[in-house]
């Protein structure tokens, strides 16, 4: 099924078939024996790409590390494995999980498994096409302004950006350590809740991690949301968005209150400053994270290095590294220099603070607060390719859930109606929760969902 699906996809980077099939036949062997098995015994998952996989390849989609095969299993990967899991491939991303298309991939764009003109979102759009498309029941993706919710959103799955430090991050190649989290894409809310109980739970590795107790995520799904007060920012989300999504988005409230919830309406005074001061904060911690990769230490090293060590440096990363990569390095590098770091870097850090407080704020009324995910339906492959900025603002209700290091979900709310050539397309609602309170937001994702049979609709991917 997933080689079947390459040439109409392109989701995964790397097939994993025999680590498969060794994996399954371990897992046959303990059940034949009796043995009591994992949570997710014999589940097919897919890995995001830039999560690192012992001596499997773990490229994050860039030439820089076309061959590089880690020592070492991320801690998600141990876990996930521990419970059982299958990995059978490595999903294809946006170079080093920069984008939101999925079009900055070294190894070619993921289409979206609606419509093969169209992006899957970005940056995890291979998990999320593998998913939609029915490839894995499960596949891990790394959100840093939105990378998971979007494709989930674009793809018409759920997907789950826990709260900062829910889940460690050793061992995830790392793009903006105060902002990435992993977290799932599945076909339904009670599988996200699965999954995050097995991923989730303080790490050694990471000092990020926190030693909060793993609950039991899928029990908090009792599908009443009565007396539940939901947030809505009417005026952040009035503007700039389709009127397809907003649409879909009236709607899905609609149904929420129908079952009881109360719908507030909440300030996010600071929301719309999110964009800037995310593609700032995020491109100073790229810069300084990126230097790593300097041909010496891993990955690719220019034939030019012959020239002696500083041609060795410029042309390992001139080569290795794409356009997108390369521009959030110099945005960055600038941000982060002399003179412009007081301007630019520590202004966006205490803007970062006013968008965490009007979370506060809002969290004293409301116990989530809800959004589109996207304020756009998905788009074409190329249509945004040409104009960085357009890409980056369409980030606009993703990215300030990372800002405040808050858990948030996409889960399917909607499909645009079809017109001309593009065919009807998904649509996401999102929903932000307090702090390491990701069972109100499951709670309140899963009611929305048996209430309605959005989830139920499987893409028409045409696996050749
Ligand atoms: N689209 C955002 C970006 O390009 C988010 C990426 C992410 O969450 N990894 O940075």
């Amino acid at each position: 099924m997933i080689d079947a699906s390459q040439p109409a996809l392109n989701a995964f980077n790397t097939v994993t078939h025999e680590h498969a099939l060794t994996r399954a036949a371990a897992i046959d062997a303990a059940r034949a024996a009796g043995q009591r098995l994992g949570p997710l015994a014999g589940v097919p998952v897919g890995i995001k790409d830039n999560i690192c996989t012992r001596g499997i390849r773990t490229t994050a989609s860039s030439r820089m590390l076309d061959t590089y095969k880690p020592p070492y299993d991320a801690t998600v990967v141990a876990r996930l494995e521990a419970a059982g899991a299958v990995i059978v491939g490595k999903t294809n991303c946006d170079e080093f999980a920069m984008g939101s298309s999925n079009e900055n991939s070294a190894y070619g764009p993921v289409r979206n498994p609606w419509s093969a003109a169209h992006a899957p979102g970005g940056s995890s759009g291979g998990s999320a096409a593998a998913v939609g498309a029915g490839c894995v029941s499960m596949a891990l993706g790394s959100d840093t302004g939105g990378s998971i919710r979007q494709p989930a959103s674009f793809c018409g799955v759920v997907g789950l950006k826990p709260t900062y430090g829910r889940v460690s991050r050793y061992g995830l190649l790392a793009f903006a350590s105060s902002l990435d989290q992993i977290g799932p894409f599945t076909r339904t809310v009670e599988d996200a809740a699965l999954t995050l109980a097995v991923i989730a739970g303080r790490d050694q590795a990471d000092a990020t991690s926190v030693p909060r107790p793993v609950e039991s995520w899928v029990d908090a799904l009792t599908g009443d949301v009565r007396g539940l007060r939901v947030g809505v920012p009417r005026r952040f989300t009035s503007e700039g968005v389709e009127t397809t999504v907003a649409d879909a988005f009236a709607a899905a409230l609609e149904v929420l209150r129908s079952l009881g919830a109360t719908l507030v309406d909440v300030e996010l005074p600071h929301a719309s400053y999110g964009v800037p001061v995310y593609y700032l904060v995020c491109t100073a911690e790229a810069s300084s994270n990126l230097a790593r990769y300097d041909g010496v230490k891993y990955g690719y090293r220019s034939p030019a290095s012959a020239e002696g060590l500083k041609a060795m440096y410029t042309h390992s990363r001139s080569e290795g590294f794409g356009a997108e990569v390369k521009r959030r390095i110099m945005l960055g590098t600038y941000v982060l220099s002399h003179g412009y770091y007081d301007a630019y870097y520590l202004k966006a850090l205490q803007v970062r603070t006013l968008v965490r407080r009007d979370y506060e704020r809002a969290f004293e009324q409301v116990d989530v607060v809800a959004m589109p995910t996207s304020p756009i339906p998905p788009f074409g492959l190329g249509e945004k390719t040409d104009d960085p900025l357009q890409m980056y603002l369409a980030d606009i209700f993703t990215v300030s859930a990372n800002l405040a290091g808050l858990p948030a979900l996409s889960v399917p709310c909607g499909m645009s109606p079809a017109t001309g050539a593009s065919p009807s397309l998904p649509i996401g609602l999102q929903l932000t929760g307090r702090a390491f309170d990701e069972a109100t937001i499951l709670r309140a994702a899963d009611a929305y969902e048996k209430a309605t049979s959005w989830h139920t609709l499987t893409a028409p991917v045409t696996v050749s």
